[in-house]
């Protein structure tokens, strides 16, 4: 399983595509049945170090490190409900938020996302996530990925590495989405028998992924 030494090797991944400032955002790896490491709260990404990151147990209970982002209780529903995932990441990245303010699903307009996603990827309506854990809400979507309204995206894989890729072709497609709504706010979703030809074949094919 994953160590908090590879959290911090996929904080300073994560933070060289640069979707979030200061200290937004966060990032959770499963360490074994029981632990998790996390990034603790309120720590700027390039001030992280080994020390600082946070190994949490299930229950919530800190082991090691600083104290846990304030998302924790998010992270911590997801791994405890959702077995087949190993890594979590939250982001507050631009043009996915302002997707998600307007409550505006992803719909499939570009080859990017029948590539990568093979589908649309939905706005979780807003709730207050100091008041409920939206973890829950989160289980219920069964999705890999989604927006959450007035905040950020919220990613889930068993693979770190592609976490972190679907939280960087999720700001791409949010921003292409954006363009393209600007000039035709109509504009229609790929033909179905396309994006699922086109994820097969990206799955399958393209890359060896
Ligand atoms: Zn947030």
């Amino acid at each position: 399983m994953y160590s908090p030494l590879d959290l911090l090797n996929y904080v300073k991944e994560l933070k060289k595509h640069n979707l979030d400032i200061l200290s937004s955002g966060n990032i959770s790896l499963r360490l074994d049945a029981n632990h998790i490491a996390i990034k603790p709260t309120g720590l700027n990404y390039d001030d992280l170090t080994l020390e600082d990151i946070s190994v949490v147990d299930l229950q919530g209970n800190l082991i090691l490190g600083l104290k846990a982002s304030s998302d924790l209780d998010i992270h911590l529903k997801i791994f405890s409900e959702r077995k087949d995932i190993n890594c979590i990441i939250h982001t507050h990245s631009h043009y996915a938020t302002v997707m998600s303010c307007l409550n505006l699903s992803l719909k499939v307009l570009t080859t990017l996302h029948a590539d990568y996603f093979g589908k649309e990827i939905l706005c979780m309506r807003y709730i207050n996530h100091r008041k409920s854990n939206l973890g829950v809400k989160f289980i219920e979507l069964h999705t890999n990925v989604c927006l959450l309204e007035r905040h950020g995206t919220l990613i889930v894989d068993a693979d770190p590495k592609k976490a972190i890729k679907s939280a960087v072709v999720i700001e791409e497609i949010s921003k292409l989405n954006f363009h393209i709504m600007q000039l035709q706010r109509k504009i229609s979703p790929m033909l179905e028998e396309d994006i699922c030809s086109l994820n097969e074949y990206y799955a399958t094919t393209y890359g060896n992924k």
